[in-house]
């Protein structure tokens, strides 16, 4: 039975959806079977998957507001190999339409059981805030994979998430736990850097990934090519990394 992962933190930028393309690719290089569901929408992952937002038949939104079983949503990203189950702009109606409909919380949880068994891994990309979209996917998920940057202020930045997942082990999602925190854009030559990944290590211990994603410009290129770094450029120190975290993810997950 597959792990359902959010990958989320209510901040914009901070490497959310370059985490979910890229961890997807590299698990599939793993040998695992993997789902990408792009809940933001502005369609990123999508895009950065190789498919078209402008363009979708069936999309998330049809999904979540029940007009449409899951499987038929779902498209592959070539020649990645993963599997995605696309977003675009339509799903700022989702969260509007979701508000009026039955178990609007667990739409997304509901929806992914059908197609649970046919994964290892569901990567799950949030938006960057904490709506009705962003609480389905906490709801649906067993983990949650927060990416940060080390800046100042970074933590107090992650309290209104905790607060939220706190709150959701209480009640819709007892199971829930953080998967990890994953220190994106990294430069251990800024001191900054340093004494925020401390403090991350002194809160969290190790649920923070031993992997470090560096700032790499190869990861900023490869989305406008509708790839992963992986397949845009594998040697790539950016590629290698989220291959590195593929890895410290499936041990931690054995
Ligand atoms: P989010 O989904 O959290 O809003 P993105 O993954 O879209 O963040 O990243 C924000 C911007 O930073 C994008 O332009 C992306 O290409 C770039 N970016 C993300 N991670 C890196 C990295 N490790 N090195 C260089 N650029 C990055
Ligand atoms: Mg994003």
């Amino acid at each position: 039975m597959s792990k359902i992962l959010a990958i989320a933190n209510q901040k914009g930028g901070v490497g959310k959806t370059t985490t979910a393309v890229n961890l997807a690719a590299s698990l599939v290089a793993t040998k695992r079977r993997v789902l990408l569901v792009d809940l933001d929408p502005q369609g990123n992952a999508t895009m950065g998957s190789g498919i078209d937002k402008h363009d979708l038949e069936l999309s998330l939104y049809d999904v979540l507001t029940g007009d449409s079983r899951t499987a038929s949503a779902i498209q592959k990203a070539q020649p990645a190999g993963y599997d995605v189950l696309p977003g675009n702009g339509d799903l700022v109606a989702a969260e509007v339409e979701l508000m009026e409909l039955s178990r609007k919380e667990s739409r997304l949880r509901d929806a992914l059981g059908e197609v649970r068994p046919d994964y290892d891994y569901i990567l799950i990309d949030c938006p960057p805030s904490l709506n009705m979209l962003t609480l389905n996917a906490l709801v649906a998920a067993q983990g949650v994979l927060i990416p940060m940057q080390c800046e100042y202020y970074a933590l107090e930045g992650l309290s209104a998430l905790m607060q939220t997942i706190e709150s959701l082990k209480e009640s819709l999602n007892p199971k829930l736990e953080i998967e990890g925190l994953l220190r994106t854009m990294y430069d251990p030559r800024n001191s900054l850097t340093q004494d925020v990944s401390e403090q991350l290590k002194e809160y969290f211990g190790d649920k923070v990934y031993g992997t470090v994603i560096p700032r790499n410009v190869r990861l900023a290129e490869a989305p406008s090519h509708g790839l992963p770094a992986l397949i845009y450029d594998k040697s790539s120190r950016g590629a290698v990394a989220y291959l590195a975290l593929a890895g410290e993810m499936n041990r931690r997950n054995k």
